[in-house]
């Protein structure tokens, strides 16, 4: 059985085989947290992502974890939908970013995995709707992980995963 975990705090600190970060296309490197994954694995990260992208969005792609902390192995980036008012397939990108993670994570016999909250940030996915797809997506994905953790920056965030998980159980 696959346990969800709701927390509050870095992403780059989780104790985790994977870490999910919110790329953008290119793989090379961006702001919010994906800058702060880049920051934490070193260079090598960006030159991983060069080789192995670009990715789509709605795809998602491994790298090493390079510098970061034991026991994470494995970055995924995935590429989350740009908020054009929702209209656009934005909620079927964003579901398939975590669905294609999950898979990915599988594919590398990972057992645990931290996600932030994709999109949400520059991409400007309206935040409680963002909460509600992340945990509906994780739930239906079949996967043979046994933790997966949705990691919320701010208290914000935090409430609105809390409040979508509340919804499911
Ligand atoms: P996107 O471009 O997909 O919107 P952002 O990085 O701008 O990605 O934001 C995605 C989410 O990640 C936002 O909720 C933001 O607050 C959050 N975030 C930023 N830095 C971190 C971090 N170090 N750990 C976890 N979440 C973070």
């Amino acid at each position: 059985m696959t346990v969800i975990e709701i927390v509050l705090g870095d992403i780059t600190r989780e104790h985790v085989d994977v870490i999910v970060t919110a790329a953008n296309e290119s793989l090379l490197g961006g702001g919010g947290v994906d800058g702060a994954i880049h920051r934490a694995a070193g260079p090598r990260l960006a030159q991983a992502g060069g080789t192995v992208g670009p990715c789509e969005p709605g795809d998602a792609l491994a790298t090493p974890a390079f510098d970061l902390d034991p026991p994470v192995q494995h970055v995924i980036h995935t590429v989350g939908p740009i908020w054009e008012g929702g209209d656009h397939g934005e909620a079927e990108v964003l579901a398939s970013c975590y669905r294609r993670s999950l898979q990915l994570a599988d594919e590398l016999g990972a057992r645990t995995i931290a996600f932030p909250m994709i999109a949400t940030g520059v991409y400007g996915y309206p935040p409680d709707q963002a909460a509600g797809i992340a945990v509906a997506t994780i739930k239906s994905t079949p996967t043979g992980l046994q933790q997966v953790r949705l990691v919320a920056f701010d208290e914000e965030s935090h409430r609105h995963l809390r409040a979508a998980m509340a919804a499911v159980s």
